[in-house]
């Protein structure tokens, strides 16, 4: 179900100042060049609900990229002509958002037009973040950690392998399992964020995708998630599904994002999320860091022995082990930042790629090459998980959102989730 929203009617009848009625000029010029870039490559628009009008005729060649680089220069210039309003003031936050999601979009138009960045200078332009660069040697040392958890015979990528293979979800499992995850994700969520009343997600699975999960919001606070069963599930994806993809992840937060943005504050320009675009650093960091928001410290362990191993068929005593394996591990994934950056950046091919993965990241080799299809067709998106996920929870903890002050975490968290904020606001 696709669902479009009218403009708001000025009610109070008294016309918006000068400066408010350029942004919202601007914000509606900034959709219709997002959806025309869209014409251009279908992963553009990741989501859509503003007015039907906007929408450009389906002909990309009515909309070539030399002209719709233009209309990005020229929308930059207004905004940046416009004056800075208050620090830190609604309408401020606004303008900084406006303007970086304008660079994403021009940068994204120059790709399509066939120029390349290095690495890091495309996620500062697409996401406004750079990831931290790693050496061999600091994943070596992880890998020393992980095979103290795990002695044994061989290279700890193949034990972690080999340990992991007894959690895997059996397909007849699945659904069960997922449900659950999601029932107690939804419950913990919904304790301290309000969500409309009609919201609501369907669960599909699919194959043959770069990805292992993804959310098709619709608008109207309804959400398609869609799960990749071309793998092995593991346990631990119930709960990131619940939580990334629903609760209190991406299916909130572009709830949240309609109610207090679009309907509330008639700014437009949230209808439209353009994929490449600092919105996503925001939006994956949030929907990964949602994990320890709904489940802090131990709470997972606890829930994952008492629901969901009993419901997979897994002896529940092994979840304390599998979870402080499965921690080492997420820490590893900056190891794939690396293998995107050295391989897009030309320095390594495809297959020392897989290697990279294989070896430092633990992937198994056919995820691997799933990996590097990720990277061909995402590029420095990667980055947007790990560094977004420990840019929001440092933003989070600074301002008093600590594990153990949960009330405090959830309020940040959501204030996060309903103001737009850039990630470079997050430093
Ligand atoms: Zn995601």
């Amino acid at each position: 179900m696709r669902s479009s929203i009218t403009l708001r009617s000025n009610k109070s009848g008294h016309d918006p100042p000068f400066a408010k009625k350029i942004m919202n000029t601007i914000a509606e010029s900034y959709v219709k060049l997002v959806l025309k870039t869209g014409l251009h490559d279908s992963d553009v628009v990741d989501a859509y609900y503003g007015p039907e009008i906007w929408k450009p005729a389906k002909d990309k060649s009515v909309c070539p990229l030399d002209h719709l680089h233009q209309e990005a220069d020229d929308l930059l210039q207004k905004i940046d002509r416009l004056p800075a309003n208050a620090r830190a003031s609604p309408d401020e936050l606004r303008r900084i958002a406006l303007r970086a999601q304008l660079v994403a979009v021009r940068t994204k138009i120059e790709m399509l037009q066939g120029k390349s960045f290095p690495f890091d200078e495309e996620s500062r332009l697409l996401y406004d973040a750079v990831a931290p660069m790693h050496t061999r040697e600091y994943f070596e040392a992880m890998l020393d950690d992980l095979g103290t958890l795990l002695p044994g015979p061989g290279k700890v990528s193949q034990r972690v392998e080999q340990f992991k293979r007894a959690f895997v979800i059996p397909k007849e499992k699945l659904e069960a399992v997922f449900s659950a995850a999601i029932k107690e994700g939804r419950r913990r969520t919904l304790e301290h964020i309000e969500l409309p009343e009609n919201e609501n997600f369907v669960v599909e699975y699919v194959t043959e995708k770069a990805w292992s999960g993804y959310n098709w919001y619709k608008g109207n606070s309804f959400s398609t998630i869609q799960m990749n069963t071309d793998f092995p599930i593991y346990v631990d994806r119930a709960i990131d599904l619940a939580c990334h993809e629903g609760y209190p992840g991406h299916h909130v937060y572009n709830s949240l994002m309609e109610k207090h943005l679009v309907r509330k504050r008639g700014w437009m320009e949230f209808s439209v999320y353009p994929l490449f675009s600092p919105q996503s650093l925001i939006a994956e960091g949030s929907a990964n860091f949602g994990i320890e928001v709904a489940f802090p410290g131990n709470e997972r362990v606890q829930f994952e022995q008492e629901a969901l191993f009993p419901i997979a068929g897994f002896d529940p005593s092994r979840a304390e082990h599998y979870y402080s394996i499965h921690v080492l591990t997420l820490k590893l994934s900056y190891a794939g930042n690396e293998a995107a950056r050295r391989y897009l950046n030309g320095t390594i091919n495809k297959d020392e790629a897989v290697h990279w993965l294989v070896t430092y990241a633990l992937f198994t080799p056919e995820r691997a090459e799933q990996r590097v299809r990720f990277f061909d067709k995402y590029r420095s998106y990667v980055i947007n998980y790990n560094l977004g996920q420990d840019m929001v929870k440092a933003y989070v903890e600074r301002r008093g959102g600590a594990s153990e002050n949960s009330e405090q975490r959830w309020k940040i968290f959501k204030e996060l989730l309903s103001n737009p904020i850039t990630p470079s606001a997050l430093i």
